[in-house]
């Protein structure tokens, strides 16, 4: 087990977002969340990167590193958090001033410090992974959006993280293009990075997951494996999602 999450609850303001949420990951899974728009996916997500901190719960990673956010937390705590992961968002978020590989290179030269010629190395490689070699020295606004998500997710990968958290990775690109960025996500998978994966992309949900959880109103509503619970769903309001989507 590489992290149970168990009563992971969060509000904002007089809205429950999150209530009650028990899952967990193996080291090398994908897992995929999905489920109707505004059911608590993308919170869910950020709270296992402390982008948002949960009201309530309990984080325990297979290191023996255990958060409990029914007490205050330590501000050194979150920060071991946070490294954990590496968030790929829905907008890329690239530096705009900066080249594919310079956006690459900056969380391992600027956060981790590390050695810029092995940094330099790391971001070729990383950027050659993901079909990027000839696009190194371009800006974003030079390229395409979902070239953008792919120097997006290797600048993620860049950091060594332990585990891939994917938000929507595909939602803002034309049609076209979401297939290239589905490969290297899948490309991920073969290569055993731990993921969860926050997706409208049920057949692609379907092919590369280990396990697929269905979210409403801020519960899980259904979880298991991919036949499980897009081939045979069990809830009614699993159900209903897949029909209406499919
Ligand atoms: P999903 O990813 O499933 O669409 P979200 O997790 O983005 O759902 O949002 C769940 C609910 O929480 C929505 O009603 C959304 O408006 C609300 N919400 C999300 N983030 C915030 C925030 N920072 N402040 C207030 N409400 C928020």
């Amino acid at each position: 087990m590489y992290l149970s999450v168990t009563g992971l609850a969060k509000q904002f303001g007089d809205l429950q977002v999150l209530k009650d949420i028990n899952f967990s990951i193996e080291k090398g899974q994908v897992i995929s969340i999905i489920g109707p728009s505004g059911s608590g996916k993308t919170t869910l997500l950020r709270c296992l990167n402390a982008l948002e901190i949960p009201d309530n719960g309990i984080f325990q990673f297979e290191d023996g590193f255990t958060l409990d956010f029914t007490k205050k937390q330590k501000k050194q705590d979150l920060l071991r958090l946070r490294r954990k992961s590496g968030m790929v968002f829905q907008s890329y978020n690239l530096f705009p001033h900066k080249t594919a590989i310079e956006n690459v290179m900056e969380g391992p030269l600027i956060v981790q410090k590390r050695d810029r010629k092995e940094v330099l190395n790391l971001a070729k490689s990383l950027l050659k992974k993901v079909g990027l070699e000839d696009k190194i020295n371009l800006y974003p606004y030079q390229l395409s959006g979902g070239q953008q998500q792919r120097v997006g997710i290797a600048r993620a990968l860049a950091m060594e993280p332990e585990l891939m958290l994917f938000d929507e990775p595909t939602s803002a690109l034309d049609p076209e293009l979401v297939g290239e960025v589905l490969k290297v996500i899948k490309d991920l998978a073969k290569d055993n990075w731990t993921m969860v994966i926050v997706t409208h992309e049920i057949q692609f949900a379907y092919q590369v997951s280990d396990k697929v959880v269905f979210m409403d109103g801020g519960y899980i509503v259904e979880q298991g494996t991919p036949d499980e619970v897009i081939k045979n769903p069990q809830v009614d309001r699993t159900k209903q999602f897949l029909h209406r989507i499919l």
